[in-house]
């Protein structure tokens, strides 16, 4: 059976805005480009990534 590993494909600065997307071929998350600007985000932010898609780290127990 091919169990395939769920990764992050995409990420969002909650700081600055800056947004990536992983990629496969280079192994390395890309800048997002949007209408033709770089989401690149503040240079000089630490960044606090809010990591979207079907990887959940933390589990809630909200039962
Ligand atoms: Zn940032």
């Amino acid at each position: 059976m091919d169990t395939r590993i769920r990764k992050p494909r995409s990420r969002t600065c909650e700081l600055c805005g800056r947004q990536e997307v992983w990629s496969d071929e280079k192994g390395t998350w890309k800048i997002v480009t949007e209408d033709g600007e770089r989401q690149v985000g503040d240079p000089h932010c630490l960044h606090e990534w809010d990591i979207t898609g079907a990887f959940t780290p933390i589990e809630t127990t909200d039962a």
